[in-house]
């Protein structure tokens, strides 16, 4: 099984990925956890050059093709081995952050993320998306309570407004592969929900 978790900053991306490995442990679940942009060497020094603070503006264009280089990389050297072993894959973001960063926040036009994720992914589509959705004005303030808010330095709530929308497109478009999950909700709630969403996964 190959299952994504996706957000917005500051919707608790980090600890409710916690949460998910140690319910597949307890579930005695081989797995592997990994990242987007990221995962191989390679990917993660493409994931450190596209998030280095630089005056030069980085061109949409360009940042869409480094996300889908890095993913490349990230498919062949783990993410496919692994699904070929038999493993769960548990990834921090993959395509959707890249329609809802790219797509909605960089308003890069869709059909050439899609042209581009064909032909990546063939037709590798994770099983399940774990959305967890929080209004961006929230998830800045935690941010800011948990020192997380120097993300939040180069870009504006309406850029997070919009990719929260194109995550919720997604989600609207995909309803089989999606589960949204209302991050506004006390902690347990919201782990209590990604359990049954993952035992449905067994
Ligand atoms: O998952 P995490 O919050 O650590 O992501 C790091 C950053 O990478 C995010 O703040 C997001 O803005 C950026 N990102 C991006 N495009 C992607 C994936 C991530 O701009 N496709």
């Amino acid at each position: 099984k190959f299952i994504t978790l996706e957000g917005v900053e500051g919707v608790g991306k980090s600890t409710n990925l916690l949460y998910i490995t140690e319910w597949l442990k307890k579930h005695n679940i081989k797995f592997i956890q990994t990242r987007e942009p990221g995962g191989t060497p390679l990917a993660e020094q493409l994931r450190e050059l596209l998030l280095a603070k630089r005056k030069e503006s980085v061109d949409p264009t360009a940042e869409l093709l480094m996300v889908f280089a890095a993913r490349a990389q990230h498919l062949s050297q783990v993410i496919l081995p692994a699904l070929d072993r038999g493993d769960w894959v548990i990834c921090d973001r993959f395509t959707d952050a890249t329609y809802a960063y790219q797509g909605g926040g960089r308003e890069l036009d869709r059909t050439l993320i899609e042209q581009l994720e064909q032909t990546v992914q063939k037709n590798l589509r994770p099983d399940k998306v774990l959305l967890l959705d929080l209004d961006p004005e929230t998830g800045l303030q935690r941010a800011a309570r948990t020192g997380d808010a120097d993300r939040f330095e180069s870009e504006h709530l309406v850029f997070f407004n919009r990719v929260r929308a194109a995550y919720l497109e997604r989600a609207e478009a995909f309803p089989a592969r999606y589960a949204i999950v209302d991050a506004s909700q006390p902690l347990e709630r919201v782990q209590q929900e990604l359990g049954r969403q993952l035992e449905r996964l067994l």
